[in-house]
């Protein structure tokens, strides 16, 4: 179990992090996978309270507020482990962890 653990975690520990364009940013985890994120869709998945229902966890977000041509303006690592964005729409509230990055990443595939 504890050997289990160590190893997650170190899957989820990004490599490389690069903004392939004002759009896409691709995540390389430690593990070699590599991993595409669309901004407007990240933005979308947005886990911050403004965003998502503290406490009923339903996200309060329309999709459909989010242009497909949002953009992301900036990328911040907060501590070590997640990524704060600042999007073309002003929002930049949400703290994507590896791990929130990871799953949403291995859901699509
Ligand atoms: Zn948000």
């Amino acid at each position: 179990m504890m050997v289990d653990n160590a190893q997650r975690r170190q899957a989820i520990e990004p490599r490389e992090i690069s903004q392939e364009s004002n759009t896409q940013l691709r995540i390389t985890w430690a593990d070699d996978r590599v991993c595409d994120y669309n901004a407007a869709a990240l933005r979308r998945v947005c886990p911050c309270a403004q965003c998502v229902n503290e406490w009923t966890g339903q996200r309060t977000l329309k999709p459909e507020r989010i242009s497909d041509e949002l953009e992301i303006n900036d990328l911040t690592i907060v501590g070590r482990y997640a990524l704060n964005f600042r999007w073309s729409d002003g929002h930049e509230t949400g703290i994507y962890s590896f791990q929130y990055l990871r799953d949403l990443c291995e859901q699509r595939k």
